[in-house]
């Protein structure tokens, strides 16, 4: 198997999976029960909890434990909406946000808030100007996310964040980062960001654990209500296999953020060389996009080359991967529309991908636009 769309999900790397195997059979008291092996379980919970915030630069109390990022996203737009919606409807957000923010916020419209999406200007750019201009003093709420998970643009969050809070110091600010976590080193801080979606599936963890940063001060309603786990905000047993194996892979993966980088960058670069040898590929993604999502475009329709290519082993994505195959309107909103959305395919990378795989992954794609009907 070639495996190019770590962008949906990554392979769990040994530490998280033996974190969590370790969890199930020697440590699986619930981290609620007051005897020693709730306690112990609770102590390798507030283990992975210390790691994530030190990633962050944040403390434990910061660090919220969800399902993924699709509920912290959730949690933080609709509790924010519930604690400080009553007198201020207005949302701000960038056109070009992950379903799990931008359906939320279409719940939000119904329920009477009032959304206004930003999109980029030429080459993708997004200007935290515009931001500010759609800010008013009914705005309680902005969220932009940090990397898109469809092209690999990077958005100006540090930017824009910061601007919006120099004129309206009581807006909140939230940022989807499951695709830059891990692969850009950054804190919460330097984001002037006071809430943070991440998901442990996207950096070689294991699906149904998240988190969701809370900046200090910030109130949210909570959606789920219950035993009042996770200081009341997040009710539910928390799941003590999937966060510890969370905690292992950040505290694997947070040494060496920008070789890392470096590594994908060379990929992603020789990946590049390669296509142009294809003259009917073109390449979507800005230079100056993460390295480890690649959007291109190319003759066929998305899916028939997706399957061509899964003939060879080869895994891909077209669009995004969280909508099994329907169309979202995000690569329309960085230019990618007709027949080049038609056919785009991502590729996501991870720093173990190797150049004889995207060679492979080169010489199957020529193949199929020469072979496929359609
Ligand atoms: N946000 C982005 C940018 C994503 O790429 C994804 C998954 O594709 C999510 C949120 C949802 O994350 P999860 O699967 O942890 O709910």
């Amino acid at each position: 198997m070639i495996y190019l769309d770590n962008a949906a999900t990554t392979k769990p790397c040994d530490e998280a999976v033996e974190a969590a195997v370790k969890m199930m059979k020697e440590n699986f008291g619930n981290p609620s029960s007051l005897h020693r092996a709730g306690l112990d379980a609770q102590l390798e919970m507030d283990r992975a909890r210390k790691i994530i915030a030190d990633s962050l630069g944040a403390e434990s109390s910061n660090i919220i434990f969800t399902s993924g990022a699709t509920e912290s996203s959730n949690l933080a737009l609709r509790g924010a909406a519930a604690a400080y919606g009553r007198r201020k409807k207005r949302i701000v957000a960038s056109a070009v946000e992950h379903a799990s923010v931008d359906e939320t916020l279409t719940a939000l419209e119904k329920s009477g808030f009032e959304v206004v999406r930003i999109s980029p200007g030429a080459g993708g750019k997004f200007e935290p100007a515009d931001f500010i201009s759609a800010c008013n003093e009914d705005t309680f709420l902005v969220t932009m996310m940090l990397v898109n998970n469809e092209t690999g643009h990077i958005l100006p969050v540090k930017e824009t964040f910061s601007a919006v809070k120099r004129r309206f110091p009581d807006i909140i600010t939230h940022s989807d980062c499951v695709q830059a976590y891990m692969k850009i080193s950054f804190r919460a801080s330097q984001l002037n960001a006071d809430l943070i979606s991440l998901s442990g599936h996207k950096i070689h963890a294991v699906k149904g654990a998240g988190a969701l940063y809370i900046k200090k001060g910030i109130r949210l309603l909570p959606i789920v209500t219950g035993g009042k786990q996770e200081k009341g905000i997040r009710s539910g047993t928390e799941s003590t296999p999937l966060i510890a194996a969370f905690g292992a892979a950040v505290e694997k993966y947070s040494g060496d953020i920008s070789q890392r980088w470096e590594r994908a960058a060379e990929l992603k670069k020789y990946l590049t060389e390669k296509l142009a040898e294809i003259p009917e590929v073109t390449i979507n993604s800005p230079e100056d996009g993460s390295p480890y999502i690649i959007n291109i475009s190319q003759p066929k329709r998305s899916e028939i080359m997706l399957h061509y290519l899964e003939g060879s082993g080869i895994y891909v994505s077209s669009g995004s991967a969280c909508s099994k195959g329907q169309q979202s309107g995000v690569p329309a909103q960085f230019g990618i529309t007709g027949k080049a959305a038609d056919g785009a395919l991502r590729i996501s990378l991870s720093s173990e991908t190797t150049e004889s795989e995207l060679d492979e992954f080169a010489s199957a794609l020529k193949n199929g636009i020469e072979k496929v009907r359609g």
